[in-house]
């Protein structure tokens, strides 16, 4: 049986669509922009089946004939996994960062060598061996709900793109992806906002292999920029469309400042379990299990771990936290 199509239109000739995804709250929202009888698409959701039928029976209720473009925010299963369906020669062109280009192929096509160097990763941080295998290899299962495409244009950011009627801005917000990229519409005062941010959840930051270096200040001042623009409405790739954007943007940056306070007490804490003295060296993996505890499914376990990195690196940026390195490992300790 054929589930409800929901497809509302949320600005003049734009559309959003709710696809299916089985994790987050279980939807990623899609735009898709109208000009006659073409459709340009802003982030596409998986590769699975239910998802592109709706994608195609969306596109026939607005009496599409072509989809013209495909822009994504970034390279995460629920916003490009359908990529290669859709773009390609003969298909929609595809838009994308260029930070994200080089994500694609060792995430996604060919993925021995980052399964190695992820697992050296956490290996250094202080994950056990038969952890860190499982959690090295928990990737594989992402790769097959996506089918990657070559970009016919590579972002760099502060470019304007016609999607539908609508000239939209390319604002490059670095932090939850190394090339994500939010969208702004001064005209009618919208930004579409990927996964930079949501009106529930706390987006994902993380210090990892593919990440950039800083991953947490480049957020925050993604969150400053565009809090900056003023738009009277967001719509964000989950959950729903919501105003307000500075009381939503103070409230991250507010949350993410308590978790760096947590994370510098939990840094000094004296690790009684290890006989510890105070202020010994703590790998990300020992502050990760103090601050979420031990969590069950693999995915979230890994999550964590990387957030905390992201905190870590920015603490010992800003001089609060010392981080060591030594060729197998990785340690924290207070300044
Ligand atoms: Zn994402
Ligand atoms: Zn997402």
């Amino acid at each position: 049986m054929a589930i409800e199509l929901a497809l509302s239109e949320v600005a003049a000739d734009v559309f959003e669509l709710r696809l299916p995804i089985p994790f987050e709250d279980g939807l990623v929202n899609v735009f898709m922009f109208k000009a006659g009888q073409e459709v340009d698409l802003l982030d596409c959701g998986m590769n699975a089946e239910d998802s592109l039928e709706a994608i195609q029976r969306a596109l026939a209720q607005l009496g599409a004939r072509r989809l013209r473009r495909l822009l994504v925010t970034h390279i995460h299963p629920d916003h490009y996994g359908a990529a290669g369906v859709l773009a390609g020669e003969g298909r929609a062109d595809l838009y994308i960062h260029r930070l994200e280009v080089p994500l694609v192929h060792p995430r996604y096509v060919e993925l021995e060598h980052l399964v190695v160097e992820v697992k050296t990763y956490l290996l250094a941080n202080g994950v056990p061996e038969d952890e860190a295998e499982l959690l090295s290899n928990s990737q594989r299962a992402l790769s097959q709900v996506v089918k990657t495409a070559d970009p016919s244009v590579q972002l760099d950011g502060a470019e304007f793109v016609e999607m539908g009627h609508h000239m939209l801005r390319v604002e490059w917000t670095p932090g939850h992806s190394p090339g994500h990229v939010c969208l702004h519409d001064s005209q009618a005062g919208i930004l579409f906002a990927g996964d930079h941010i949501l009106p529930e959840l706390s987006p994902n930051i993380g210090l990892h292999p593919q990440s950039t270096p800083d991953p947490l200040h480049d957020y925050l001042d993604g969150l400053r920029r565009m809090a900056g623009l003023r738009p009277s409405h967001v719509l964000p790739a989950h959950g729903r469309p919501f105003t307000g954007i500075a009381d939503r943007v103070d409230d991250l940056i507010a949350h993410h400042a308590r978790r760096l306070d947590q994370i510098v007490e939990i840094v000094g804490r004296r690790d009684a379990r290890a006989g510890g003295t105070a202020n010994q060296e703590k790998s990300a993996w020992q502050v990760a299990l103090d601050l979420w505890g031990p969590r069950e499914n693999l995915y979230e376990k890994r999550l964590a771990l990387q957030e905390g990195l992201a905190h870590l690196q920015a603490l010992a940026v800003e001089g609060r936290v010392r981080k060591s390195v030594t060729p197998g490992s990785v340690r924290w300790r207070l300044s």
